[in-house]
């Protein structure tokens, strides 16, 4: 029996950042789902197969078939470093896009579920807690404002040197939080036993510090 602790959210909640520290400081290993969709999506632009229903049935079996590789903090997809060109906004929003197919999100199931090892894993993502592992121990739903969320997109990107609108991040991550909430499968939205997290106020240490004293409890 692995214990697993869940981390679900919208778009630029921290949960990515909080989930990886979490993993790290209890020694789990960590499920990013986030980045199997956007691998996928991907894999789908440079297959030239367009991210639509009319082709869920071929990107379904790329979903399958995807020879992706988390090493060493990197991630792979067969021999390519694609850990910052499935970083970017459009291929976040590809993701979202890709995500709404039922058949996508079946062929990724038992992907998500071989991240589980001892002593224990930190999943984070949109359904961990509700479709993927919906006997876990510990779900936490994390939130934050809008704008908060927004203001910290744009200070990620001003480190990487790009001066973004912030009217405009903040327009893109709720316009695919709400195609996030709105899909038939698995749409975005807490677990009936989740326990929220609204860090709009609280340092990453400090929203770090209450998960782990929740799932200590
Ligand atoms: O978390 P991240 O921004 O990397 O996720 C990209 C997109 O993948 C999300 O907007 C969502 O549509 C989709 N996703 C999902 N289920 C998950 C994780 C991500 O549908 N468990």
């Amino acid at each position: 029996h692995i214990p697993v602790l869940c981390i679900d959210g919208p778009t630029a909640s921290g949960k990515g950042t909080v989930a990886a520290a979490v993993a790290q400081q209890l020694g789990y290993a960590l499920l990013d789902s986030g980045a199997l969709y956007r691998i996928t999506a991907l894999a789908a632009v440079q297959a030239g197969i367009d991210i639509a229903p009319a082709h869920e049935a071929a990107l379904a079996d790329l979903a399958r078939t995807l020879p992706v590789r988390f090493a060493d903090g990197r991630i792979w997809l067969a021999s390519a470093d694609v850990t910052d060109a499935i970083r970017t906004e459009a291929m976040g929003m590809n993701a979202s896009r890709i995500s709404a197919l039922p058949a996508v999100r079946a062929a990724l199931v038992d992907l998500q579920h071989g991240f589980a090892r001892l002593p224990g894993l930190v999943a984070d993502g949109r359904d961990m807690g509700t479709v993927i592992f919906p006997q876990a121990p510990l779900k936490v739903f994390m939130t934050a404002s809008a704008a908060c969320r927004a203001e910290r997109r744009h200070q990620q990107l001003l480190a990487k040197g790009i001066d973004a609108n912030i009217d405009a991040l903040r327009a893109d991550l709720e316009a695919r939080d709400l195609q996030d909430q709105s899909r038939k499968v698995a749409p975005l939205k807490p677990a009936q036993d989740a326990l929220l997290l609204d860090n709009s106020g609280l340092t990453i240490d400090e929203t770090v510090a209450q998960v782990i004293v929740w799932w200590e409890e």
